[in-house]
């Protein structure tokens, strides 16, 4: 469940119980974590296609099938939190069970005492019965207690499975950015390349269009051979810094498309604001100074290739790739440190 959407507070937290529960009882439906989380959301309004189907349900049948609430609650609660991984499902499940243990315990206690009132006030008015007012008094009292105990101890529940969902939220969103981020560089990886080339592609028109730049270290291996490859490391590192800082506060998305080779996604981009982008990061990469740590000297300067393709009608999203990457090959063949376009 996007925790976000349900960020009210324990209080209103739990005035929704109080509506979502006897709506439950009335359509006679029980209290398990699938219900409960369909019918809090609904009492909530906070899905209006929730509401919606869920009111014609109703009003069709009458209640509704456990099918259809498990097809609810996986379409509305939790498709999100479903595809990413099973510890976060189950922890949510976990959650959620102990909510709706403890709101049947509400509930019960709840009923029990309205049966009680009922009984004790049949009692009084039957004076066959010579009901001792005390004994009534105390027997009402003690199960006011109890729902009074119940209903706090929902409140603790709610309290925690609020503090839970905000910590599930979060790791959720972790998981989610560390899958799509490349650990050494700290730029998105490969996958978050695809995904986000196929929503920019989708996207473009034909006077913003959508603009690629790759990105090729010149000699890398050489650089390699002769420092090493935890300096080579460090060089990918400051160069993927110039990428980041060359896309900040734009819509840009700066890419290890694969070993020593970048991408930049340029969506809603002018070919010549994309041409501008590309000279100025070759000219960054190229004035970079990087120092050997144990000598303190400065290490050989590293230059890149860069090229630069920009989606026309025709383009597919593997003609924009395929005419960068060439563009960086003739790049490459007249001379290293230059962005070539096509
Ligand atoms: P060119 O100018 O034609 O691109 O030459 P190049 O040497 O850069 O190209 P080549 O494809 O021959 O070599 C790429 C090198 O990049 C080889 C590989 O060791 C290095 N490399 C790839 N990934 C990493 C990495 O994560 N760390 C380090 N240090 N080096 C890497
Ligand atoms: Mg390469
Ligand atoms: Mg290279």
């Amino acid at each position: 469940m996007d925790a976000m959407k349900f960020s009210e507070t324990v209080k209103d937290a739990a005035d929704l119980l109080k509506t979502a529960i006897p709506e439950m009882t009335q359509h006679k439906v029980p209290v398990n974590p699938y219900n409960y989380g369909i019918w809090y959301a609904y009492a909530s309004g906070t899905y209006q296609g929730l509401n919606k189907e869920l009111q014609q349900l109703l009003k069709a049948q009458g209640s509704i099938t456990p099918q259809q609430t498990l097809d609810l609650y996986k379409k509305y609660i939790i498709n999100d939190l479903l595809v990413v991984d099973k510890k976060l499902e189950d922890s949510y499940q976990s959650v959620m069970n102990s909510m709706s243990e403890s709101a049947n315990k509400t509930q019960q206690s709840t009923g029990d005492l309205e049966k009680q009132l009922a009984h004790s006030l049949k009692q009084l008015d039957d004076p066959g019965t010579q009901a001792d007012l005390r004994t009534v008094i105390n027997t009402i009292a003690e199960k006011t207690r109890l729902v009074s105990k119940n209903t706090q101890d929902f409140h603790h529940v709610l309290d925690d499975a609020q503090h839970e969902i905000t910590r599930l939220k979060k790791e959720l969103k972790e998981a989610r950015a560390a899958a799509e981020t490349d650990p050494l560089t700290k730029l998105y990886n490969r996958r978050h390349f695809d995904s986000s080339l196929s929503v920019a592609f989708a996207d473009k028109d034909s006077s913003n269009s959508l603009a690629l730049l790759l990105v090729d270290i010149d000699h890398f291996k050489q650089f390699n051979d002769n420092y090493g490859h935890l300096m080579g490391d460090l060089v990918l590192k400051a160069i993927s810094q110039v990428l980041h800082d060359a896309c900040e506060e734009t819509h840009h998305i700066p890419c290890r498309f694969g070993g020593e080779e970048f991408a930049i996604l340029m969506p809603k981009t002018t070919m010549r604001e994309a041409k501008i982008l590309a000279e100025n990061t070759l000219k960054r990469i190229a004035s970079l100074t990087l120092k050997d740590k144990k000598s303190g000297t400065s290490v050989s300067k590293v230059t890149a290739s860069l090229g630069l393709s920009f989606a026309g009608p025709d383009d597919t999203e593997l003609s924009l790739i395929d005419r960068a990457d060439k563009a960086l090959y003739k790049a490459k063949d007249n001379g290293r440190n230059q962005v070539v376009s096509l």
